[in-house]
């Protein structure tokens, strides 16, 4: 059995002025800096407007920073968008894509997070790819076939277990306070990392795959200590220092 090291993420979205970054990020930073063997990686995913400002409060933290979105090109004619070398270039790891706020809101299809991913990857970033059904799908009995085929619609051709992650986000849990059970979530785990391991042709075993939507710190444990969770990706509870330090300390539990 491969170690996966677990990655506690937060996702930011559309929230927060310079002022808030340098709480939280500040905040996390030195909680992190002063545990002596850290058995997590953490990920803070800002808004765009922050990741310079979040950058400045988390150097040398050992904290790692991502981008909640990019363009599948180097650059170009796209007012608005930001790139993975751009993201790259402002001390970003990893980037979020496929986020079903984006599949939603600006019509992401599969094929279209797949080209995102492969830039990220080819800017040296590792791709976040979320996925995750909506409540229609689960009550119909489609979860595993959905959450499958957005896998192998999503992973580009060169995903490792290196340059990317999964995050396995029902949609109807996102910022609902409504989770899947403990056994619902491991089901779609095993599944997900035997289709990545198909799509990868191997390396699916050291893949990390998170669970996402409301996770808090009451529930992280629930979650966090299933043999197919490596982690969470963690939206409103990301916004409090407190909150998602105790959603990380599950980790150890
Ligand atoms: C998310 O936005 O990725 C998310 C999981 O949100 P929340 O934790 O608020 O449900």
């Amino acid at each position: 059995m491969t170690a996966r090291r677990p990655l506690i993420a937060g996702n930011w979205k559309m929230n927060g002025l310079k002022a808030d970054a340098e709480l939280l990020a500040g905040g996390l930073a030195s909680r992190y800096k002063a545990l002596q063997k850290p058995a997590f990686d953490m990920l803070l995913c800002p808004p765009a407007t922050l990741v310079s400002v979040v950058a400045g409060h988390i150097a040398g933290s050992g904290l790692v920073l991502g981008g909640q979105d990019c363009h599948a090109s180097e650059k170009g004619a796209h007012t608005g968008d930001i790139s993975a070398w751009m993201l790259r270039d402002l001390g970003c790891g990893y980037v979020i894509v496929g986020h079903s706020e984006r599949r939603a809101d600006h019509r992401e299809s599969n094929a279209v997070v797949k080209d995102k991913a492969q830039a990220a990857q080819a800017a040296g970033l590792v791709a976040v790819i979320c996925i995750g059904e909506t409540e229609g799908e689960r009550d119909r009995g489609e979860a595993l076939s959905v959450v499958s085929e957005q896998i192998r619609g999503s992973l580009p051709a060169g995903a490792t277990a290196q340059n990317t992650v999964l995050a396995y986000e029902p949609v109807w849990a996102i910022g609902t306070g409504r989770t899947p059970t403990p056994d619902d979530v491991a089901e779609i785990h095993a599944e997900a990392r035997k289709v990545a391991n198909q799509v990868m042709g191997g390396g699916g075993e050291s893949l990390r795959i998170l669970y996402g939507g409301s996770v808090k710190p009451s529930n992280a444990v629930d979650f966090l200590g299933l043999t197919d969770v490596d982690g969470a990706l963690v939206g409103g509870a990301s916004l409090k220092v407190d909150d998602f330090w105790a959603i990380a300390q599950a980790c150890d539990a």
